[in-house]
């Protein structure tokens, strides 16, 4: 059931979980999402990454759509961190129903600016818009590419940008960094700022780089108002560490005796994330 990002937070912000949004740069890893999903019915984000349908290619978008259309999952498929209008154009034509506009880079009026141009594009179309105030961290082989330093998101300033822009969810930067945190680096969120941003802020909040947070303080951000939370490094780092075992023990060649392992090496992951965030037999929660 392909359904856009308003109405599937909405349910999240009533019921008090949280929607994992992951990122499928790979028809496996499409397909162990999907497989987790029904059987833990629960409702589900298929992040692509502009990096990642460069890659895989246009065709890549019609094979989530039908996923989605042939599901009884509610699935958002969603651009994450386009960068430029391009991208964002792009995603609306292979029939994305939500993009990530990210200019967190840019000083707050330009944020505005291109986002606000973004939301008048898409809302007509019925596609629901996610922005970014604040710069979330970055570690080593990060697809973004953002510097390592992490601005945290001011409360006033992101009510203010939300009321500008009629974005419908925001990405915050609380102390998380994209990726697989560096042996040593403990990362710290700072969970007083998340509750004063939740009583400020009218959209659902979304978290970026909840790889390698404990997994208490991801449960206490989804009590504290988080909806939507981005998972990429976790499950692929057990996707790529299982198809190495398989390599090195194995003489295969075909893509169906390769993969399997993986895949389910990668469905635990997704699994515990889905358990973790609380999102588990939510989909009666939606209408058909
Ligand atoms: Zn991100």
């Amino acid at each position: 059931m392909l359904i856009n990002m308003t109405e599937l937070l909405s349910v999240a912000e009533r019921f008090d979980f949280a929607v994992p949004a992951f990122n499928i740069g790979t028809g496996q890893l499409l397909k162990a999402v999907m497989d987790t999903c029904e059987a833990l019915n629960a409702p589900v984000i298929l992040a692509i990454h502009p990096e990642e349908l460069k890659f895989q290619g246009d065709a890549f978008a019609a094979q989530c759509l039908y996923a989605a259309h042939h599901s009884r999952v509610p699935c958002v498929i969603h651009m994450d961190h386009g960068d430029k209008i391009e991208d964002m154009l792009k995603a609306i034509r292979l029939g994305f129903t939500s993009v990530m506009i990210d200019a967190s880079h840019l000083p707050f009026e330009q944020n505005v600016a291109i986002t606000k141009q973004v939301v008048a594009l898409a809302h007509p179309l019925n596609i629901s818009v996610e922005a970014e105030l604040g710069t979330i961290g970055s570690t080593e082989g990060d697809m973004e590419k953002a510097s390592g330093e992490i601005i945290y998101t001011d409360p006033g300033m992101a009510a203010e940008f939300v009321r500008l822009t009629d974005c419908d969810c925001l990405a915050i930067a609380i102390g998380t960094a994209h990726g697989i945190y560096p042996k040593g680096f403990v990362p710290e969120l700072k969970l007083d700022l998340l509750s004063e941003i939740k009583g400020q802020v009218s959209v659902p909040l979304v978290l970026h780089g909840g790889s390698s947070n404990s997994d208490a303080e991801i449960a206490e951000s989804i009590r504290r108002g988080v909806r939507k939370i981005n998972i990429s490094s976790d499950v692929k780092d057990a996707y790529y560490q299982e198809l190495r075992l398989t390599l090195r023990d194995l003489v295969v060649r075909e893509p169906f005796a390769l993969y399997p392992a993986s895949m389910q090496a990668a469905k635990r992951i997704i699994k515990e994330k889905i358990e973790l965030f609380n999102a588990q037999d939510k989909i009666k929660h939606y209408k058909d």
